[in-house]
């Protein structure tokens, strides 16, 4: 590195292009391929570059997009998944898949929710980094998105996320760092919008005290596309790469170099860590083979796609026998909605859809009306309404594929509201008053709201599947699948009951996070407010029992056993749920987190004993007092179950948990000081000897100890009968004495 000349050097601190770093010809080090991502790779041709998926791109598989992988709760599939994006990006010649997306959803409306995992950090953050694993098993990087607090398209170059400090860490960044701390993705890209004030590019306290010195990131950071703002400020916060480059902002570095406002130790430092990604690109890219195995890639999002279905409801109508009198009404069972629109956006290596595979499996030529068009721009399709309403008249029972257009959801634009399209709702008011058995199948990138649920005989959930998710809806209506999917996020009742409702999407101010920790069902069911389906829900065709769940703390781990057994007619895989509280908090807590989960496939009659290790720091919360996680002493209550809202048992343990000693001042409480025994018997005396025996005392008409409690030192000084100076050495001697 010594002998690249820094003009070289700060070169290579911006990229060549929209999807290349720049060689460096003094190291030997030539240009990399970076590319979306996440779910297909889409390779661009130079003359077509974009960052928002306008231009075309070589074909690629299609997988399912993190709405659909989500869905799946599966780890273990979503890895294989990212081993087979890994090796279409090798073979594509490209060193970085951008992607996976780790952002919370916040709010349904946010347009990119369908490249997120889930409302959930822990979930997030275990099938992220699976994704990881699995894509850089090939030896080609990852870039882990969009960092961090970016929830919203809304004005999403410029909104400040205005988050609390423990909400921050707890619930938007935590996703972000078991990534980072269990799967060292490449590289890490910052997100185009401000938070708490400061533009993400140039946040030092993010990018470079959390990120690479707290987490130990070690590898190097992007921007997203357009994210810089001043190249000198950002490389001073801890970004390393700019892409794709800004002349302008290049020239302005050299000058602050030049001018001695840019030291050469910050442009090595961000030199180093682009050069070191970048060489094990190279190694990988030498000896890349030039194919991959298209069929295979298909089939493996096939069978993805099959785990991420979820059944809403069910009133037994499904599974259809094969030689059910049914009708298909609605385009999306023609033209399947499988990915969404933007810069994520790929282009399949094929496309099936759900309508060829019905036929296959009736084995005839089942009836079809598209009844709508899934294009909004486009006017409503001449006679296709009552077409469909007749051809639904005649039918035993009508599979009815509503959902969203491609332009409804898409990078760079929230949804106004969460409903259906209006013409497809009156399409199925008008259909069930000429037909009761309904069965509704949705595609979408996030949720939409189902006040229809309880007129039709069923709800299937298909987000969106990826190329070959079309069959695999198909195979769960006849039950060739039987369906295991789980919500990743809650659907609820009202756009209004969403928790982040009132304070979505801000203004040129900012976005507020008003609701603190209690994002999705921790704020619904802190509200216990209804909703539509639950966090974790998700049916099967066979029913599973659970009993004897037990928690048992040793080392540093709790470790939850269950036993489930499959009390129905068919084969199933059953996705057990482990959520954890803590009743007796020091600090504000929701009703319920998910703490861990695992799968089981059982067999008519059979039974296992299913066991979750929840490590105990998993249940450590972040103490902004202390600036640390801390995981508080005492018991927390364990609960088992199929859904957020289907919890089957539940077990406590004890923890001795992790405290640290706080140094008691004047600003402590008298209840905070109560805590220390040393000090309690003091301050008992000292309010004796004032005002007689409280605690024992009804004629006050109140619980004065608990009054007292939250008095803080300095106005008990002034009753105590001790001089300021007493009163701090008897505090002096406590916190010695606590300290020890
Ligand atoms: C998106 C990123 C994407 C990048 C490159 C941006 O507009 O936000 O997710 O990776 O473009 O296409």
């Amino acid at each position: 590195m010594t002998d690249v000349p820094v003009r070289s050097k700060l070169a290579l601190t911006g990229g060549a292009d929209f999807w290349h770093t720049t060689a460096v010809p003094e190291a030997d080090l030539p240009q990399v391929m970076v590319t979306d991502g996440p779910h297909g790779v889409r390779k661009q041709a130079a003359s077509a570059s974009d960052h928002v998926g306008l231009g075309g791109s070589e074909p690629a598989t299609c997988f399912p997009p993190a709405v659909g992988l989500s869905s799946t709760w599966n780890p273990a599939l979503i890895e294989e998944v990212g081993v087979a994006l890994g090796e279409e990006t090798r073979a594509l010649g490209v060193g970085v898949l951008l992607g996976p997306g780790a952002n919370i959803k916040r709010d349904p409306r946010c347009g990119r929710n369908f490249e997120y995992f889930s409302e959930d950090p822990y979930l997030t953050g275990a099938l992220a980094t699976a994704f990881v694993k699995g894509v850089q098993s090939q030896g080609v990087g990852t870039s882990l998105k969009h960092f961090a607090a970016n929830n919203q398209e809304t004005d999403r170059m410029r909104r400040d996320s205005q988050i609390d400090e423990r909400t921050l860490r707890e619930i938007y960044l935590e996703g972000f760092r078991t990534v980072v701390t269990q799967a060292q993705p490449w590289t890490v890209m910052c997100s185009y919008n401000k938070l708490n004030g400061i533009q993400v590019s140039e946040h030092h306290w993010l990018l470079q005290e959390v990120l690479k010195d707290e987490w130990g990131f070690e590898g190097l950071v992007v921007s997203d596309w357009g994210a810089v703002w001043d190249r000198t400020k950002a490389l001073q916060a801890g970004l390393d790469l700019e892409m794709p480059a800004n002349p302008h902002h290049e020239a302005a570095a050299l000058a602050a170099y030049e001018a001695g406002d840019l030291s050469e130790q910050t442009i090595d430092a961000a030199y180093s860590r682009i050069e070191k990604v970048m060489r094990r690109a190279v190694a990988t890219l030498a000896d890349a083979p030039d194919s991959f195995d298209v069929d295979a890639h298909h089939a493996l999002g096939r069978r993805a796609a099959e785990q991420a279905v979820v059944l809403l409801s069910n009133d037994g109508t499904l599974p259809l026998a094969t030689d059910a009198d049914v009708v298909v009404i609605g385009e999306f069972a023609r033209t399947p909605r499988y990915q969404g629109a933007g810069s994520s956006r790929v282009n399949p290596t094929r496309v099936d859809n759900t309508l060829d595979r019905i036929r296959e499996l009736a084995g005839r030529e089942v009836p079809f009306a598209p009844g709508f068009s899934t294009r909004p721009k486009q006017a409503a399709v001449e006679g296709a309404h009552d077409e469909a309403v007749a051809l639904a008249a005649g039918a035993g029972t009508v599979l009815l594929f509503l959902g969203l257009g491609e332009a409804h959801e898409s990078e760079g634009y929230d949804r106004d509201d969460i409903d259906l399209p209006a013409d497809q709702l009156a399409l199925l008011d008008d259909i069930l008053a000429v037909n009761s058995n309904v069965v509704v199948v949705l595609s979408n990138g996030s949720s939409v709201l189902v006040p229809f649920r309880d007129r039709v005989r069923a709800v299937v959930e298909g987000w969106l599947l990826g190329q070959a998710g079309g069959p695999a809806l198909a195979d769960v209506l006849y039950g060739v699948v039987n369906p295991s999917g789980r919500l990743a996020e809650t659907i609820p009742n009202r756009l209004e009951d969403v928790p982040a409702y009132v304070n979505f999407p801000g203004d040129v101010t900012g976005v507020r996070y008003g609701e603190g920790l209690f994002v999705g069902y921790r704020g619904y069911d802190a509200a216990r407010r209804d909703v539509a389906y639950p966090f974790g829900h998700g049916l099967s065709y066979t029913t599973f029992a659970y009993a004897d769940v037990t928690a048992v703390a040793s080392g540093d781990d709790v470790t939850v056993t269950v036993q489930v057994t499959n009390t129905g007619e068919r084969e199933g895989r059953e996705v057990v749920q482990v959520y954890v509280s803590k009743p007796q908090s020091s600090v504000v807590r929701v009703p319920r987190e998910l703490k861990g989960f695992a799968d089981v496939t059982l067999a008519p009659g059979a039974s296992a004993t299913v066991t979750v290790v929840v490590p105990a720091d998993r249940l450590a919360y972040w103490s902004v007092i202390d600036g640390q996680w801390v995981v508080e002493a005492g018991t927390y209550v364990v609960e088992v179950g199929a859904s957020s809202r289907d919890l089957r048992g539940t077990a406590s343990v004890e923890l001795a948990g992790d405290e640290p000693a706080r140094t008691l001042t004047l600003s402590s409480t008298m209840g905070e000081a109560m805590q220390s025994p040393a000090f309690a018997a003091k301050l008992q005396e000292m309010m004796t000897s004032t005002f007689g025996d409280l605690a024992s005392d009804d004629s006050l008409g109140m619980d004065a100890a608990r009054m007292f409690a939250d008095f803080p030192l300095a106005g008990v000084v002034g009753f105590s009968g001790q001089s300021p100076e007493e009163f701090q050495k008897l505090l002096d001697a406590v916190n010695a004495e606590r300290s020890r």
